[in-house]
């Protein structure tokens, strides 16, 4: 089977296609970085705008590549949620526009599952159930994933996701945007130990995250004039690292029988969060896996193999496109916390 893929939630327009082999036959991944970096961060009447002007032509260009008409496709997948509601909407509404005139089945894709669900794509060998950190740049929870659409959360943040803070750090330091690749290039040249930062949430009992009061400690750290940018990087990075690997040890504990660690979501890309969670994995005798950084990031080949994960399933053509949705519905609010 062959699905087409269509993301546009948040500011990289993409479009994928995707078989059940796990090939991705074709993409391509417009970002628009230039186009809000002068505001340093997304701005969503832009955002709208970009994808708008460029995805009918990358759609077009996608099935060029592959040599595939759209009425071979057996279902289109795109986005529909959540995430800045203009985008959504570009995408979403120009998938029901070619479903319509295909008489292809529509399938509406959670961006989060398109995440959580990436894993698989990557390799084959990574079954249900797994236990799934999601750190993204408007997320970041811990999972029990037990099947395509089974999703039980076991932490969030009470304040800011990682890529958040990652991004917010980035500004702080005059690193540019995005922020994480930033962070993540400074930290190379910097000591993780030079800056004393705080750890918050470390030795709570539940698993819930906080970055908010870590981002103020590096404005302090830049604002007192004593440390180098790239310790300062290095050291938040570090911070954020062992936030993660302490909170992850109180949800593991709640999943006794999971024996898989999966990382997915836009700071999943960052070569020391792997690292510290291939360590943990082996302390917790766990298999670890995370997709290769460019299927982390926003993409469309992760919406198109959700649709395959998804296939038999058909949205009706009046679906909305939702600027929330959470994975777990069930989930307990969190005092402060969004979904
Ligand atoms: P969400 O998926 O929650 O809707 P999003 O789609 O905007 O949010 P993603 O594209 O999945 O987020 O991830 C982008 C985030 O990942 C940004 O905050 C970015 O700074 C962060 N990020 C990307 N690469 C790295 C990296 N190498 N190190 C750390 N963070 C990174
Ligand atoms: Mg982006
Ligand atoms: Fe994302």
């Amino acid at each position: 089977a062959l699905v087409l893929g269509i993301e546009s939630s948040c500011d990289e327009t993409a479009v994928a296609l995707v078989d059940s082999e796990r090939h991705i036959v074709a993409q391509r991944i417009a970002s628009q970085d230039e186009d809000h970096a002068p505001f340093g961060g997304v701005v969503p009447e832009i955002a709208a705008r970009a994808h708008a002007e460029r995805l009918a032509p990358m759609i077009a260009g996608v099935l060029e590549d592959a040599g595939i008409a759209l009425s071979e496709c057996d279902a289109i997948a795109a986005t529909a949620g959540p995430g800045l509601i203009g985008g959504v909407m570009v995408g979403l509404v120009s998938a029901k526009a070619l479903a319509m005139a295909t008489d292809t089945p529509l399938i509406a894709i959670n961006h989060l599952e398109g995440h959580a669900l990436s894993p698989r794509l990557a390799d084959e060998s990574i079954a249900f159930p797994y236990a799934l950190l999601l750190v993204s740049g408007g997320h970041c929870q811990i999972l029990r994933v037990d099947g395509v659409g089974e999703y039980r959360r076991l932490a969030t943040t009470i304040d800011d996701a990682l890529g958040e803070a990652f991004d917010k750090t980035a500004k702080i330091l005059g690193l540019g945007f995005p922020g994480g690749p930033a962070v993540e290039r400074a930290a190379l040249e910097g000591d993780a130990r030079a800056v004393p930062l705080p750890r918050p949430m470390v030795g709570s009992g539940e698993p819930h995250f906080s970055f908010a009061g870590l981002k103020s400690a590096v404005l302090r750290a830049h604002e007192s004039g004593q440390y180098e940018t790239a310790d300062i990087a290095a050291s938040f990075q570090q911070a954020a690292v062992d936030c993660v690997t302490d909170r992850l040890r109180i949800a593991l504990a709640e999943m006794d029988d999971v024996d898989t660690l999966v990382v997915a979501g836009g700071v999943a890309a960052n070569a020391t969060v792997r690292a510290a969670l291939e360590q943990l994995a082996v302390d917790h005798d766990m298999r670890f896996a995370a997709p290769p950084p460019k299927l982390c990031t926003d993409n469309a080949a992760m919406i198109a193999w959700a649709g395959i994960e998804r296939l038999g399933q058909s949205d009706p053509l009046d679906i909305s496109a939702r600027p929330r949705w959470p994975l777990d519905p069930e989930a307990e609010p969190v005092r402060g916390a969004g979904v």
